[in-house]
């Protein structure tokens, strides 16, 4: 009964802890934030200087004695100060917006915390994260790994019999896994995602044309006209310096070097989905033969990535609704499923 009541009050918080993107769900009211996982700190004091969108303005834009760092980059947490830092800042963001509901602890209860993250990390950083969302003033903390996140949010029946795929491609990293009974049967924690097809292009734009750009001048390229399968030719102005001259220089550029450019990085991923299914057992194997695999994250977004992929596996392949939130959204429902969150749930409870 008082357990009733006490959930009642309770603003139970999802949290998608990805390495471009941090998402807060408060239950009940959706997702009230979504800012980048970056973090600018003083190099020798290593005070924190500014976190999320304010630090993303600064990135590949600061002075000498400031960096910005992404500490979840490669899917583990590098560093684990900066990540406790950023974990707790967005928390208690929520709790002084109107958006969160103006949360005041002292006065509310506190807060059931579900966090999804990369199904690469270790014991101890799994406790690091638990710790911040303590310290942040979490009543209980689970942490669910993000395909199983991903996966429930893209709506997939996780719980039955029948497998399902999904594909979460993100920044960092790119998570895929077969799911059923609440479990997963196969996966693979790449390390090889939207990051590196950025790199793909600032590499292509150095060898080609001998210039050098940024990589947030890669991303834009790559989400305007990058492809992974022949569609519509387009053409953008890239604009960077000449590494000879070491002048502004700006060219045009078409949708098919793109294309070219990101094609090896795209095959390693789908080598990556290959293997998975190698190892799914048969059984499971028909049932995604059905359904088709599942795509989510950012990463999804790359125009004709689902064909080529749909191609190459010869399975059906479908983007989820609103990829970039399948995470936070999957936390959201299993706050909602406490049946659920118990067996889906890697590491949690009461501090
Ligand atoms: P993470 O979960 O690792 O934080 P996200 O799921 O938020 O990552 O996805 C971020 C990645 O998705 C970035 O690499 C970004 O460039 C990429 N992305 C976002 N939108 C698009 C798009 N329209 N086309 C291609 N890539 C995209
Ligand atoms: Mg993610």
């Amino acid at each position: 009964m008082f357990n009733k009541f006490w959930q009642l009050l309770s603003h139970d918080i999802g949290i998608d802890l990805g390495t471009v993107n941090t998402l807060v769900l408060v239950k009940g009211k959706g997702i009230v934030i979504r800012e980048p996982s970056v973090v600018t700190i003083h190099k020798k004091t290593r005070q924190v200087l500014a976190i999320g969108s304010e630090a993303r303005r600064m990135l590949g834009r600061t002075p000498q004695t400031i960096e910005a760092v992404r500490p979840l980059r490669d899917g583990v947490i590098s560093d684990f100060e900066t990540t406790e830092a950023m974990l707790r800042f967005f928390i208690q963001k929520v709790h002084k917006t109107p958006e969160g509901g103006g949360l005041k602890f002292p006065k509310i209860p506190r807060p059931r915390i579900v966090v999804g993250i990369p199904s690469g990390v270790t014991e101890v950083e799994r406790r690091a994260v638990q710790d911040a969302c303590f310290s942040a003033g979490a009543r209980q903390a689970f942490l669910i790994e993000e395909p199983m996140a991903a996966a429930i949010g893209s709506k997939l029946a996780v719980d039955s019999p029948e497998g399902v795929m999904i594909v979460d491609i993100g920044g960092g990293t790119t998570e895929i896994a077969v799911i059923s009974l609440g479990g997963m049967v196969a996966s693979r924690s790449l390390r090889v995602a939207g990051d590196e097809l950025d790199q793909d292009i600032i590499n292509y734009m150095r060898t080609r044309y001998g210039m050098l750009i940024g990589e947030r001048t890669a991303e834009t390229a790559k989400m305007e006209i990058g492809s992974a399968f022949p569609g519509e030719s387009k053409e953008t102005v890239i604009r960077g310096r000449d590494l000879g001259s070491g002048l502004p220089k700006s060219v045009k550029v078409s949708s098919d070097e793109i294309r070219e450019a990101l094609s090896s990085t795209v095959s390693q991923i789908i080598g990556a989905i290959q293997e998975v299914l190698e190892e799914t057992p048969p059984e499971l194997l028909g049932d995604i033969t059905d359904r088709g695999i599942a795509l989510a994250g950012g990463g999804a977004l790359l125009k004709g990535l689902d064909k080529r992929i749909a191609q190459e596996t010869k399975l059906p392949v479908w983007v989820a609704d609103d990829p970039l939130t399948a995470v936070v959204r999957g936390c959201g429902r299993v706050l909602d499923d406490l049946d659920l969150l118990s067996r889906v749930k890697v590491t949690g409870g009461l501090r």
